[in-house]
């Protein structure tokens, strides 16, 4: 195949990855979306085998590289918990960043086999990408272990504060600007490995800070890096579709951290430089007591089933309980029963609900919800106040009112769903545990609600059955 036929194989490619985007954007297109995004790629795999200078040597290389990697891919992929899937995702960011480090290292040893000069005298903008792929994956690496550790339970999720620690970072920032500088002046190896170092310092410090209930935006912001890291060694091996793809992801990413701080209520760049202005918070843990609170009202699934018959409007609230309990299905042939007898059902979707964007709406999609009863937090709010019910079924964190009271709470700021201004509140859970930011929600004590112990999915049927005599 000739430079130009692959180039355009490459072009075609880029187009699909945009379409693959796009379709993705909406849960209605989205298979369409992903077909697009399998289809690019196969092309993409296609025009690299082909391309001028690949040799057998080249190709054996890759087709074993895809068959390691599509194996051990495949075997991950069809083992993994929907539920485990944001750590999944750091892990492959990860391998992103390390690839990229990778890359760099090649580049530097090898500039010929890249055209980039020859040991001791590459060219300087190539010691620029270089660098810049270096810096990037060193950070997208170390961060992302961080962020597989936290997210999978390996660490506390807990902000790891300590004094000085956003000018430490700030300091370590312009020192690694120093060093790009020094080591493009002179493409001495001893700056190169001082620069990836510091990066891998740098992911570690900019993540540790961050709480559990900002790691989603450290998901998608991490997923932004992989992208520009993966840019960043398209410029150095010469390829323009991983710059192409690259660009796409890392935009992507920070389009899509951009809409998760603003679903938060955070500011991008505190994000960005590590959780400035995290203030911590010593709520309390999983289990954590009532004090001297009211006592706990629990209720039968069977009394739900009666209110819930006897009402005219219900949201149900959905959340990472309901994930883990896979309860959706069942969830949605109680929305169908409750609308044969009369009563306005809508779901209601907070932006960070479950472990991972679109969680929510993905598990409603794959239960045949319709898409017209499901809504967004701005949308839905205003309606809690008229509801009778709202049916909270392993969503916490998302209704946990100390993120508008508490101002030292780890949550302080984050949107919540209004749902203690229904007129009932049925929280769906299998104890008093606080949800994953680790804060104790004051909503189980108020007298309108009604804890409904046990597993989402056991709760729902039995209210099911309930509904149905
Ligand atoms: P949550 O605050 O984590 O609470 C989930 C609740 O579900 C828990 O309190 C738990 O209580 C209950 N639960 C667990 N298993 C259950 C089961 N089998 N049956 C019934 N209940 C069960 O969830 P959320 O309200 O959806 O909030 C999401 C949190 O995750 C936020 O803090 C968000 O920032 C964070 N996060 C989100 C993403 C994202 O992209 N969406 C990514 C990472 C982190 P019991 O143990 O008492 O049952």
């Amino acid at each position: 195949m000739g430079a130009t036929v692959s180039t355009l194989a490459y072009l075609v490619s880029s187009v699909l990855f945009i379409l693959a985007l796009r379709g993705l954007s909406h849960p209605e297109t989205s298979r369409q979306g992903n077909l697009f995004g399998m289809v690019g790629m196969g092309i993409a795999i296609l025009a690299t085998l082909l391309r001028p200078g690949m040799g057998g040597g080249g190709i054996a290389i890759v087709l074993a590289g895809l068959a390691i990697g599509g194996t051990i891919g495949t075997v991950v992929a069809g083992r993994i918990q929907m539920t485990a899937l944001p750590q999944l995702v750091a892990a492959f960011h990860s391998l992103v960043g390390m690839a990229a480090v990778f890359v760099a290292a090649a580049a530097f040893y090898a500039p010929a086999s890249f055209g980039i000069g020859t040991p001791g005298h590459i060219h300087a903008g190539s010691l620029v990408e270089m660098s810049l792929g270096l810096a990037i994956g060193a950070v997208t690496f170390s961060g992302s272990v961080i962020a597989f550790a936290k997210l999978d339970g390996r660490m506390s999720g807990a902000p790891i504060l300590f004094p000085n620690q956003h000018k430490l970072n700030l300091a370590l920032g312009i020192l690694m600007l120093v060093l790009i500088i020094a080591f493009v002046a002179t493409g001495n190896s001893l700056l190169f490995w001082l620069i990836a170092l510091l990066a891998f310092v740098l992911g570690f410090l900019l993540i540790i800070p961050i709480g559990g209930a900002d790691m989603p935006v450290v998901v998608s912001m991490l997923n932004s890096y992989s992208g520009w890291a993966a840019a960043g060694i398209g410029f150095t091996v010469g390829n323009i579709l991983l710059v192409v793809t690259g660009a796409l992801v890392g935009a992507s990413g920070a389009i899509l951290s951009y809409i998760m701080c603003k679903g938060m209520n955070r500011s991008i760049i505190n994000v960005l430089l590590g959780g400035f202005g995290t203030t911590g918070g010593g709520e309390a843990g999983p289990g954590a007591g009532n004090g001297d609170r009211a006592p706990v009202k629990a209720g039968s699934p069977e009394d739900a089933a009666y209110i819930m018959k006897n009402s005219q409007k219900i949201i149900i609230v959905p959340g990472y309980g309901m994930a883990v309990a896979q309860a959706q299905q069942v969830l949605r042939e109680m929305g169908d029963l409750l609308k044969k007898e009369g009563v306005e059902v809508s779901y209601a979707i907070h932006p960070v609900a479950g472990r991972m964007p679109g969680h929510m709406n993905v598990l409603l999609a794959e239960a045949n919800v319709p898409y017209d009863e499901v809504k967004e937090l701005e949308e839905i709010n205003p309606e809690f106040a008229e509801a009778d019910v709202a049916f909270v079924i392993g969503a916490n964190d998302v209704t946990n009112p100390a993120a508008k009271t508490d101002k030292s709470s780890a949550i302080y700021g984050m949107p919540i769903l209004d749902v203690e201004r229904a007129k009932t509140v049925f929280f769906i859970k299998r104890g008093m545990a606080s949800g994953y930011a680790g804060v104790d929600n004051e909503l189980f004590f108020r007298p309108n609600t009604m804890m409904l112990f046990g597993d989402a999915k056991k709760v729902t049927q039995e209210i099911v059955q309930a509904l149905q005599r």
